[in-house]
């Protein structure tokens, strides 16, 4: 949905390189079809002059990918990459990325609240509540004990395969709204580690607790040593 329905793909992305890079016409669509072809689009040269209505969501989303590395950055931030996408286009999606990322080394910052997709493809994970970052870790250790009780939640929360007939567990109440937080943590009303303290003006630093895990709770250590579902 963010290309333009009135332009041929393969205009749209040559549109990089005749823009930045000052390349003629002709040079820019070859460069064009080049990039097609690098995000697996079948007979790009014939497609590149198809309109976006002629692509499925998934193609769709590979001419965006073309556009977002055209230029070689060296940070690609990919946000909600796979949204509305069906879960066999999400991981060649996914995988697309990951292999770009390989081949060009480039950084890539996967905005996402699909916990599945980053346990697939990232090193290091932000986690981040009410606009801010509640827990940085790696991946491993993030999924294998989560130090912040909103991570705790939002990895509870996805569904087992060996939990069946049991009620789903969600995190209660909402997200609050940014322009009346609740004071101290923001996550308080919702947390079952909550105190007292929680509840002080101020919120908790986002300071390390292991070495390389930073997170801003005032009650990580029990956190960490709570009792399994
Ligand atoms: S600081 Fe308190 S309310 Fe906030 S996440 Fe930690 S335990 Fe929960």
């Amino acid at each position: 949905s963010s290309l333009n329905p009135v332009f041929p793909v393969g205009w749209q992305i040559a549109e990089m390189f005749r823009v930045h890079r000052g390349m003629n016409r002709s040079d820019a669509e070859t460069e064009a079809v080049k990039l097609m072809e690098r995000v697996r689009i079948p007979a790009a040269e014939e497609r590149a002059g198809n309109y976006p209505h002629q692509f499925s969501g998934g193609m769709r989303q590979r001419i965006m990918i073309a556009m977002a590395i055209a230029l070689n950055p060296r940070v690609l931030i990919a946000d909600e990459p796979t949204t509305a996408l069906d879960v066999t286009v999400q991981a060649q999606i996914m995988t697309l990325l990951k292999e770009l990322q390989e081949e060009s080394g480039m950084g890539l910052i996967l905005i996402t609240h699909d916990l599945g997709v980053v346990a697939d493809v990232a090193d290091d994970i932000a986690v981040m509540y009410c606009g801010r970052f509640v827990e940085h870790c790696d991946v491993r250790r993030l999924y294998a004990n989560p130090a912040h009780p909103y991570t705790v939640g939002l990895i509870d929360s996805i569904p087992r395969l060996d939990q069946k007939g049991e009620q789903l567990y969600a995190i209660g109440g909402l997200p609050p709204s940014l322009t009346d937080l609740p004071t101290g943590c923001s996550f308080n009303p919702r947390c079952r580690f909550a105190t007292d303290q929680c509840r002080t003006p101020g919120a908790p630093p986002f300071i390390e607790v292991e070495e390389g895990r930073f997170a801003a709770c005032y009650h990580t250590e029990e956190v960490l040593n709570r009792e399994r579902v």
